[in-house]
């Protein structure tokens, strides 16, 4: 019996085990001091009316003879999957809804497309980024280059020419910087993909919070990306399903490699490890894509748009480098004093009580900067960027 080797590779993910160990002793010694947590990149308000109650119409179904529904298919629904088109034909990207697969989110899907793809590609991945990518790249024994994202390229890193790439992913807006590619930054990847006939994985997890119109949405609003580009998203952070799972991948059948369509690699994926996402989820995620229920997660957007600006004013004032926090939910700051991002982690806990996530959790590149989220409560920031204020 030989297990798999790559697994030993891993870096232990301590991270977070580490933020809540030091929040605990600090609150332990400090029991009267309210702490702040804009570290979580994890959703706060509830799931919108439309989406509650098209679920509860769904339950009702599952309840009665003549409405339950057993297995689905695999892929997602039919209404969902020409809910998806629909929307990317308001963003005037044409897809078929046997392009679309839905999933329990995209997490899952970033992880799972490598099944298709051979493990001695040479893939891309920018740094810092969203620690999924890496992980399950080093899983799966590929072998992974890095991208360098820094105050200079804005972190948004952009193709060298000197790397021939098989596979490279692009998250956009970025977690955990915020930063967001423009068309011509994409068309030049779009461009180098199809040079070097690589494939890229196009994380658009926060596409919802962009809205300069200018700003690409969808990695299909470039020429040419529906013969090199897969595109991963999450109704998550778009309508707070975060809790309640489910995420949609696009696979054009444009994309081919090898003489194979991918699309027909990711559903045979699919339907042979995959049984689909619940009923009643999907009939949430329907409604999320209705006139009334797009309106409802919109206003939640911005008010998480409101809190990322009352963030990015506060550092504006203070003179603090950032990135991110216009149109993402993440603003992405550079630790003062030249400190480390653990160091500015325990001055920001000790002195303004406020948690943040040390930037040097999501790769080496991140190490003296630091991640504010913006998914907090409205109160919570107020206050946090009061502290914030006394510091100076
Ligand atoms: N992609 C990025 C960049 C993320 O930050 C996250 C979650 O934080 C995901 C994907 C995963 O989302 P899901 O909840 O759909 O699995």
């Amino acid at each position: 019996m030989n297990i798999n080797q790559h697994f030993l590779n891993l870096n232990d993910s301590y991270l977070f085990s580490i933020i809540a160990k030091k929040v605990n002793d600090y609150k332990a010694a400090n029991p009267d001091n309210m702490i702040i947590r804009l570290g979580i990149g994890d959703v706060t308000l509830p799931l919108v009316p439309a989406v509650v109650e098209a679920m509860h119409h769904a339950v009702s179904e599952m309840g009665r003879a003549e409405t339950f529904r057993g297995y689905g298919e695999e892929q997602g629904y039919l209404f969902l999957r020409q809910a998806v088109c629909g929307y990317y034909a308001k963003k005037g990207v044409t897809i078929q809804d046997d392009e679309v697969f839905i999933s329990d989110g995209a997490k899952s899907d970033l992880g799972n497309i490598l099944d298709i793809f051979a493990p001695d590609n040479t893939v891309l991945i920018p740094d810092p980024v969203y620690p999924v990518y890496v992980d399950t790249n080093i899983m799966a024994g590929c072998n992974i280059v890095y991208m360098n994202g820094n105050a200079d390229n804005g972190f948004l890193p952009q193709p060298d020419k000197s790397i021939r790439p098989d596979i490279i992913y692009l998250c956009s807006p970025n977690n955990p910087t915020g930063a967001v590619y423009n068309k011509e930054q994409l068309s030049l990847w779009v461009d180098y993909a199809l040079e070097n006939n690589a494939v890229i994985l196009f994380d658009s997890a926060y596409e919802i919070f962009i809205r300069d119109a200018n700003l690409p949405t969808s990695i299909y609003q470039i020429d040419g990306a529906d013969k090199c580009a897969i595109e991963f998203c999450s109704l998550s952070k778009m309508a707070g399903f975060t809790g309640t799972r489910c995420g949609y991948t696009i696979v054009p059948r444009s994309l081919i490699r090898s003489g194979t369509a991918l699309n027909k690699l990711w559903l045979r994926r699919q339907t042979t490890k995959f049984n689909g996402v619940p009923y009643i989820v999907q009939r949430g995620a329907e409604a999320v894509f209705t006139g009334e229920g797009f309106a409802q997660i919109q206003s939640n957007i911005d008010y998480y748009l409101q809190n990322a600006r009352i963030i990015t004013d506060t550092l504006t004032e203070l003179g603090t480098w950032f990135t991110g926090g216009i149109n993402a939910p993440y603003i992405w700051l550079k630790c003062p004093d030249s400190m480390s991002s653990w160091e500015f982690f325990d001055y920001l806990l000790e002195n303004a009580n406020v948690v943040g996530t040390p930037g040097a959790g999501f790769g080496a590149g991140g190490e003296g900067f630091f991640r504010l989220s913006a998914f907090g409560h409205r109160e919570s920031v107020i206050t946090a960027m009061k502290n914030l204020r006394k510091l100076k």
